[in-house]
């Protein structure tokens, strides 16, 4: 499906993700299309931990322009038709941390699909 997306900004230079999008970093890719890559966490919270990111830099949920919302809603049909590759038919999560109250750590926007055990509420 075709996206509209705003014109991409250059990729941030000091941002982890973003070389992961180019490759500078290497991550498994277990999911790719135009505008968004799945990969393995490297410190899994869960037996299935993946990360979904925008190939585009977007620092967090906070930070979208107006004109990316489509691309919102695709992170999160990407994730959901991972979890089904994954076989995750008991249920999943999906994750956003957003700024430092949210317990974000790496500013580029990213969802947290985990699976493969049973979820605690309220999360920490
Ligand atoms: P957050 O704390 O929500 O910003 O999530 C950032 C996530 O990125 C954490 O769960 C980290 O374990 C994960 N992470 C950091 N570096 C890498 C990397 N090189 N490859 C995969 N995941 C990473
Ligand atoms: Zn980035």
């Amino acid at each position: 499906m075709k996206i509209k997306q705003s014109p991409p900004p250059l990729p941030s230079s000091d941002c982890l993700f973003c070389k992961i999008v180019s490759g500078t970093i290497p991550a498994s890719r277990v999911y790719e299309d135009e505008c968004c890559i799945g990969f393995p966490d490297i410190n899994p919270q869960a037996p299935t931990h993946l990360l979904v990111i925008p190939k585009q830099h977007i620092s967090s949920t906070a930070k979208v322009p107006a004109e990316d919302t489509a691309l919102m809603g695709h992170l999160m049909a990407a994730a959901a038709e991972i979890a089904r590759k994954e076989k995750l038919d008991n249920g999943y999560r999906i994750v956003v941390n957003t700024g430092d109250d949210g317990g974000q750590t790496v500013n580029h926007l990213h969802l947290h699909l985990l699976g493969g055990r049973h979820m605690k509420w309220p999360p920490g």
